[in-house]
């Protein structure tokens, strides 16, 4: 007989050495004649005898091949009768340390021994196939090693008390100590974010609030009297400090996103006006640096969806500003199309192509990520935090949308983010094609041929022929041909900034020639103004600004026609309707960015004998006011260089100034808000800002007359009519304050009489959406 196993079975059963014992009483047996019983026996213990040699190969060829070692546990003799590669497993020779179980439970680690026999016992109570438990046990080298132990019984005696146990062990140290460093990693990590989170979080509202003052004390400062010098080192200061405002706000952003405090709302918008005003107050930096800005928003995209405009503003802004940030010849173009559409929702892809200097293909990934740009060196060229585009990947993330780009070095760059939106049950369908227009004709002199093509389509969905043409000699011959065979363009559109005998020489030499054609000039911002008064010199009076939105261009044809405004987008400014008069002229400003609202506004409030004054932007409000004296500011929200909510506080802060050194006789201006954004939100801003009334977009001409005649009220000059004032958002608010004076004084102190510097500053918001990032 080979196998220990089974001397040891026999020495149990049979006492002493077992084996002769056995032999012994299989002799007498014999000699008993009990043939069969012998041979019977001695059959079963061969059997026996090979299964336990079988077993134990069995059992070191599994460890070896699993990595487990198997053992065989008597726990009546407190012996472990097989399997002895658990002892190479800790270092030792097969015939090193004692084969019982006490010995084996000496190298257990104290702290895990108690569970240890816990969950064995626990698994011979509850008759469970099989337990699992981890302990450290001590290696021949006195390091601890960490085991996995499966085990089950194996056989109980008659009482079921267990009396065998199988037992597999696994070395799992590597595992335990990988998995133990990256819990302290993970852990590390987290606190880390956690307290960067806390501590960027902390710092930004602990500089805004200095900064507000910085910002608002200059502003101060730059309205007393200063020399060139003085005042080049101030509005210097006040620059640093806006773009320092900004880093702020985006690492202020960045850290609320992180925290996951970011909350969305969802509200039915008008998206085509959202998204040509986001794109508008870029148009600026554009223009400055002579570049092309273009916004293609396709036909098919619903006029209202339901999301949060706020935060399309914010991506927008971002990518479109680093586009113009990026580029220093060609164009920027946004294009907007439908990506997918589902019940109830609307994918709506976004497209922002640059000519810039493009992204390397191994910087394309790290770019979204917080605070990474792809050239370190660019940092200084460019300036910037690096942290836009984490942002706006984030928040196109958490409007279930995704964010990702195409570049090429030297050629420029598209970035493409997809956002889903609502859409909105209420949205009346959309107006049929205006057809005023039909088969008319058109000539686009348009350098930029994705301007052009861009114009060209927007004609052609109105019904006009379009014809297009890239300079001023193809332009004359193209019109020279009409003449040739009677055949004439019912409008030219001409882009005012082309060389002669395009762009403004074109415009001056209709004065001199008398055509038939209807002229339209595209400015841009740049000398928007003095491009406006040369315009009113020569006499033409259409004029588009660009970025050009499909709805300008037709009101644009509209006034082009010699002043026929009436039809479907200009039914806001219907003029035949009866207006109730406020009783009095007043000197009105209007700040207003878009040419053809500003022009119906225009003629509208003259038309009631106002005497009008036109601001393109809130920067040019603060200046007018500065040399005019106005009863009422109609002030309009998001426009470039400078917004609204800033110029009102720019105003007030010159006024409190103002009420300081003059009599009492002071009187405010009364401030009316114009805009397309209806959110209380708004309303509130616009208060705080220090406005006295607000009129939604598109304005009513009995509602804006009736706002008129409330600040007449206000002032106390003017009678109140019987117009209908009804509604009175934000007018009646400031009326049950007392006035709207008292109003503003009211918001511009703190509860705890402390001097509010923002009142005379940039709001936080409005600093990073008035600037833009670019
Ligand atoms: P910032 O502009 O503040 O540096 P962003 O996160 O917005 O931060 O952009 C990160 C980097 O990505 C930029 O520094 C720039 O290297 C690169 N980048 C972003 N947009 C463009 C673009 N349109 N053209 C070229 N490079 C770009």
């Amino acid at each position: 007989m080979k196998s220990r196993l089974l001397t040891r079975q026999l020495q149990e059963v049979f006492g002493g050495d077992g084996e002769p014992q056995f032999r012994q009483l299989v002799e007498a047996a014999r000699a008993a004649q009990q043939t069969e019983l012998v041979q019977g026996l001695e059959k079963l213990l061969g059997q026996v005898d090979s299964a336990y040699g079988a077993y134990v190969g069995l059992n070191n060829w599994q460890g070896m091949l699993s990595g487990d070692a198997l053992a065989d546990w008597n726990l009546r003799s407190g012996t472990i009768e097989s399997g002895r590669h658990w002892k190479e497993m800790l270092g030792y020779g097969s015939d090193e340390l004692d084969n019982t179980i006490a010995h084996w439970q000496r190298l257990v680690h104290p702290e895990d021994l108690r569970a240890l026999l816990a969950r064995m016992a626990a698994q011979a109570q509850s008759k469970e196939h099989y337990f699992q438990a981890e302990c450290r046990l001590k290696a021949r080298d006195g390091q601890w090693r960490w085991f996995l132990l499966r085990g089950a019984v194996a056989a109980c005696d008659a009482d079921g008390e267990p009396l065998r146990l199988l037992l597999l062990q696994r070395d799992i140290s590597e595992v335990k100590a990988v998995e133990a460093a990256l819990i302290s990693a993970k852990e590390a990590a987290e606190a880390a974010n956690k307290a960067r989170g806390a501590f960027l979080a902390n710092m930004s509202h602990e500089i805004r609030t200095p900064m507000n003052g910085i910002i608002g004390m200059t502003e101060l400062a730059l309205d007393t009297e200063l020399d060139a010098e003085q005042r080049h080192y101030l509005k210097t200061v006040k620059s640093s400090a806006e773009a320092l405002l900004t880093i702020v706000n985006d690492i202020l952003d960045f850290s609320k996103i992180e925290a996951g405090k970011v909350r969305f709302e969802s509200i039915p918008f008008l998206i085509h006006d959202a998204l040509l005003e986001s794109i508008r107050v870029l148009a600026v930096s554009a223009h400055k640096k002579s570049l092309e800005l273009i916004a293609d928003i396709r036909p098919e995209v619903p006029q209202r969806v339901v999301g949060d405009p706020t935060r399309l503003r914010q991506v927008i802004i971002n990518l479109v500003g680093n586009a113009i940030k990026f580029t220093e010849r060609g164009e920027v173009a946004l294009e907007v199309v439908v990506d997918q559409q589902t019940d109830g929702s609307v994918f709506l892809r976004f497209s922002i192509r640059d000519t810039g200097i493009g992204i390397p293909p191994e910087k394309q990934q790290a770019i979204f990520e917080a605070f990474s740009q792809a050239d370190v060196s660019t940092t200084r060229r460019f300036g910037g935090t690096g942290l836009g585009l984490a942002i706006s990947a984030r928040l196109v993330q958490l409007m279930d949308g995704r964010i990702w780009l195409e570049s090429a070095p030297g050629v420029g760059s598209v970035f493409h983010f997809t956002i889903r939106f609502g859409t909105d049950s209420e949205i009346r369908p959309r107006p049929v094609p205006d057809a005023r227009f039909r088969g008319r004709r058109a000539l686009v002199i348009e350098d930029n041929a994705t301007a052009g093509q861009g114009l060209v389509e927007m004609l052609e969905r109105l019904g006009v022929q379009t014809a297009l043409v890239a300079d001023g000699g193809a332009a004359e011959a193209a019109i020279e041909r009409t003449r040739a065979v009677d055949f004439s363009y019912d409008y030219i559109f001409v882009d005012a900034k082309m060389d002669a005998p395009a762009g403004f020489a074109l415009a001056e030499g209709w004065r001199n020639g008398a055509r038939g054609e209807r002229l339209v000039v595209m400015l841009t911002t740049e000398n928007q103004r003095q491009d406006l008064a040369r315009l009113r010199e020569i006499g033409v009076s259409a004029h588009l600004v660009k970025p050009i939105g499909a709805d300008d261009l037709a009101d644009a044809l509209g006034l082009a026609e010699g002043g026929d405004v009436g039809g479907l987008s200009l039914a806001p400014f219907d003029l035949d309707v009866q207006q109730p008069d406020s009783g009095r002229n007043l000197r009105i400003l209007l700040v207003e960015d878009n040419p053809v609202n500003q022009e119906l506004a225009v003629r509208l409030l003259e038309r009631s004998s106002h005497h009008v004054v036109v601001a393109n932007n809130g920067a040019e409000a603060v200046e007018l006011f500065d040399s005019g004296q106005f009863d009422v500011i109609l002030m309009g929200m998001q426009m470039p260089v400078m917004g609204g909510i800033e110029a009102t506080e720019a105003i007030r802060s010159r006024e409190m100034r103002r009420s300081w050194v003059v009599s009492s006789e002071f009187r405010q201006v009364y401030i009316i808000a114009m805009t397309a954004n209806v959110m209380a939100s708004d309303r509130e801003r616009c208060l705080e800002a220090g406005m006295n009334d607000y009129l939604a977009k598109p304005l009513r001409p009995e509602q804006l007359c009736a706002a008129l005649a409330r600040s007449c009220e206000a002032s106390g000059g003017g009678q109140l009519l019987d117009a209908d004032l009804s509604p009175l958002p934000a007018g009646g608010a400031a009326r049950s304050e007392g006035g709207a004076a008292q109003h503003w004084r009211c918001r511009t102190f703190r509860d705890d009489g402390q001097h509010a510097a923002r009142g005379v500053g940039r709001s936080p918001q409005s600093a990073k959406s008035g600037a833009g990032r670019g």
